[in-house]
């Protein structure tokens, strides 16, 4: 459980944001621990939190990544993690991203339309080396998650629809410069309901006797990421439980001698890591209802504006009072930035400090610099 250092923070400008280091290392640990009971294979999907040294320490569990830009392959490789435990995702890759891929010779690139493929088999025979992929299938599961972070039902525009499979298929059959590696699913993000993923297995299952068929043996199936986080009560599930998951991976998917199965998983390794701490600036009584404005905005943590994101909001400057009814809202001048309607909240006051809570994941990545406001500053639990 986070615990934070108030009197560090009365210090410090607001808002910023603060990284338990300690909570990193054990969900890293358990994630490496529970993957090799089945001898799964993790890669980081890097979107989720770019940070340096959050990404340094991520790199020494010789875990892969998941880039779904050049910049992010560019990144990685800074970083120190290997050219070949990179996957490149992305429903539009560029010219110079494929290219950069293919002169890093990475693992693997996952292919989302049969116009990609002919692009990265037209570059790959320029550089005069094969390309290794596999195909982004939407499987079209449902996940029960919000509608913008769904991913594989067929009104979503990600990956290669069932339909399309057999022509992209036979049409990679004459290409030189493409090497198969296997098939990728993804189906979406802040699953918490496992059910979706026995789903998931059950449909590579059919999928990959389908292309075996064919005589296409996927080496590698990628499962993709999704698994969620408790952003109601973070202090109670602190690391996300990979072990149930992973148990329905290993119980659900038939795999094959000769088959790895690797996973890319982004929030449930840092959402609860991260804090976004604010002060509240003025408590407002409006005619209907009573606003808490604080200094943090949908620049800082854009996920309530852009998903309807729940993040729990805790008054750390120690005010247990009588809980009072607030809107908590943002400074920023758009009716989206609220951080959440309603809440029954300890009384808060001008100058009180609360965290934001599990902000570790699609936080500071998306900063932004609307209303010509200042990227946050970052704290670690360990060099504070
Ligand atoms: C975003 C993304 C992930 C990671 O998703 P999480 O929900 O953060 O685990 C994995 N794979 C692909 C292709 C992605 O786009």
């Amino acid at each position: 459980m986070t615990v934070f250092p108030i009197d560090k923070f009365e210090g410090l400008q607001t808002p910023f944001y603060y990284y338990d280091m300690l909570l990193l290392e054990e969900t890293l640990s358990t994630l490496r621990n529970e993957a090799q009971k089945y001898d799964f294979h993790i890669h980081y999907a890097i979107k989720a939190n770019a940070n340096d040294r959050i990404l340094h320490r991520i790199c020494q569990y010789d875990f892969g990544v998941d880039c779904v830009s050049g910049y992010e392959m560019e990144k990685a490789l800074e970083v120190g993690f290997p050219a070949d435990g990179i996957f490149f995702a992305g429903v539009g890759k560029s010219d110079w991203e494929i290219e950069l891929g293919l002169n890093h010779d990475i693992a693997c690139f996952n292919v989302e339309s049969l116009a990609e493929l002919e692009v990265i088999h037209q570059l790959a025979e320029k550089v005069g080396r094969k390309a290794k992929v596999a195909f982004r299938i939407n499987p079209n599961v449902r996940a029960n998650t919000h509608h913008y972070i769904t991913t594989g039902l067929d009104e979503n525009k990600f990956g290669i629809g069932l339909s399309e499979l057999e022509k992209v298929i036979s049409r990679m059959q004459q290409m030189k410069f493409i090497q198969f590696e296997g098939i990728h699913f993804h189906i979406g993000s802040q699953i918490t309901e496992l059910d979706s993923f026995k789903e998931l297995c059950l449909r590579i299952n059919e999928l990959q006797d389908w292309f075996i068929a064919k005589h296409l043996f996927p080496k590698i199936i990628n499962v993709g990421g999704g698994l969620g986080v408790d952003y109601e009560d973070p202090d109670s599930h602190p690391i996300p439980d990979f072990s149930a998951y992973f148990k329905i991976f290993k119980e659900f998917l038939e795999t094959k001698p000769g088959q790895e199965v690797h996973f890319e998983l982004g929030r449930s390794v840092v959402a609860q890591c991260g804090n976004l701490i604010s002060r509240v600036l003025y408590v407002k009584e409006g005619a209907k209802k009573r606003f808490a404005i604080l200094d943090a905005g949908m620049t800082d943590l854009i996920r309530p504006a852009l998903y309807q994101a729940q993040h729990r909001i805790d008054n750390i400057s120690g005010f247990n009072g009588d809980k009072v009814r607030y809107d908590v809202v943002g400074p920023i001048c758009e009716s989206s930035d609220c951080f959440g309607k309603a809440l029954d909240l300890p009384e808060m006051k001008r100058g009180n400090i609360v965290a934001i809570r599990s902000a570790g994941a699609y936080g500071e990545v998306m900063v932004s610099n609307y209303n010509l406001r200042k990227t946050p500053d970052v704290y670690f639990s360990d060099t504070i």
